[in-house]
């Protein structure tokens, strides 16, 4: 499996979600991942409403 993976620490845009991340443009890191690998919740370097927010995302979005 040669397939890009993603690891705790990279950097990565977060996906723009109509409910829970409207902006673009924002990029965040990796802070945590699922055990199959799908799902990685990613720490925005944006603060969202004066705080830190970590969203979850696929890892490899459907193109
Ligand atoms: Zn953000």
């Amino acid at each position: 499996m040669t397939a890009m993976k993603n690891k705790i620490g990279d950097k990565m845009n977060i996906p723009v979600d109509g409910k829970f991340h409207p902006e673009h443009g924002h990029r965040g890191k990796v802070v945590w991942l699922s055990e199959d690998g799908k799902t990685v919740a990613i720490q925005c370097e944006k603060n969202h409403n004066g705080k830190k927010t970590v969203f979850l995302v696929k890892s490899n979005p459907e193109k």
